[in-house]
């Protein structure tokens, strides 16, 4: 089922989550022990999260580039297939421009075509991977031509022109961010991104994660008056250690209250650090979901126990 149809269809609440594949050469039971953690929960929707090649770009005398790759944490399709076959759960990968030609992205979007996956987040995917200079026109720059590029494929249209091409039928989903990405001048900027996405074909939006409702609430007031519709799904993390204080800040342009952070730094040890984190979710969790918010998407990696923990104080199901 696509996210768009749970969306409207359930009148939750409910929730969804982001997992991670394990890296290469990684067991594949940690993903199995993370999903049947979260089976009475029923999450209806899993994120796995992709994670672009390391690909460096030779120049070649030619002018032309050289392509090397190196992929970290490969297997997001695959484990898009135990989710959707082993647990029923709708799986959704994630897509990246960096790290990807437009054929290798078509080709990607035909092995999930074939294995019945129908949702996809379309992202550009971390700066740290190196990737082409503009103008080069094999690879999508930003996540608004991936959109555009599943956005053609949903209407039968291919790189090349095909006789008998068979439309796909994906839900694409895209990111957004309370708190503005941080490559963008202004959050107006941002909005005005977020409103292509919408425009070129993406169906709602998951949110980077905060720690301030007021953000969020403030992101989605915003949102609405630039004409952006779709649903924007709050993205949480529940904090468990005291140096995410830095790391979030650091990795994802995030912010930490100042209550939440002095709180953090303050605690004896990680099981108080762990009693912080889950109360402020849960305060966050409940607010959202008594100002309407329908689905709580979690940031879990493979790491479940918290949130099955605030599971059983939100008492959801
Ligand atoms: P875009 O929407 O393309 O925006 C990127 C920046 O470019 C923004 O600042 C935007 O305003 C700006 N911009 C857009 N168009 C233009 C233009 N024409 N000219 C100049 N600037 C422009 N990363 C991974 O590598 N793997 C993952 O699995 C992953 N999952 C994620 C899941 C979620 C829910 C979120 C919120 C992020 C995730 N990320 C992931 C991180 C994401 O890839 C990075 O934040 C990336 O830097 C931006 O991705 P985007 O899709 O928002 O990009």
């Amino acid at each position: 089922m696509h996210v768009a149809e749970i969306l409207s269809r359930e009148p939750g609440p409910f929730i969804s989550v982001e997992i991670i594949p394990p890296r290469r050469g990684g067991n594949i039971q940690q993903v199995h022990s993370a999903v049947e953690s979260l089976l009475p929960h029923r999450p209806r929707y899993i994120n796995i999260t992709s994670h672009a090649a390391e690909v460096v770009w030779q120049e070649q005398a030619d002018g032309t580039f050289r392509r090397r790759v190196k992929r970290r944490s490969p297997g997001t399709f695959g484990l898009c297939a135990v989710i959707k076959y082993k647990y029923g759960i709708e799986p959704v990968p994630h897509l990246l421009c960096h790290g990807f030609t437009r054929e290798e992205t078509e080709d990607a979007l035909i092995e999930l075509h074939y294995l019945g996956v129908e949702n996809v987040l379309a992202l550009q995917g971390e700066e740290k991977y190196a990737r082409p200079p503009r103008p080069d026109r094999t690879v999508n720059h930003y996540a608004v031509e991936l959109v555009e590029q599943i956005t053609a494929m949903n209407q039968g249209r291919y790189l090349d022109e095909l006789t008998d091409a068979q439309p796909t039928r994906f839900c694409v989903g895209v990111a957004a961010y309370p708190e503005k990405h941080y490559q963008s001048p202004n959050l107006a900027f941002d909005i005005a991104n977020l409103k292509r996405k919408q425009d070129a074909g993406a169906s709602y939006a998951i949110t980077q994660m905060f720690f301030d409702n007021r953000s969020y609430f403030e992101f989605l007031d915003k949102a609405r008056s630039a004409g952006i519709y779709i649903p924007i799904i709050p993205g949480l993390k529940i904090l468990t250690k005291k140096e995410q204080v830095y790391s979030l800040p650091r990795s994802f342009h995030v912010s930490i209250p100042e209550g939440l952070a002095s709180a953090v730094l303050a605690a004896k040890g990680e099981a108080e650090v762990l009693e912080i984190g889950l109360e402020w979710a849960y305060h966050q969790a409940m607010d959202l979901l008594a100002n309407g918010v329908r689905n709580l998407h979690f940031y879990t990696m493979l790491y479940t126990k918290p949130l099955l923990r605030l599971m059983s104080r939100l008492k959801l199901d």
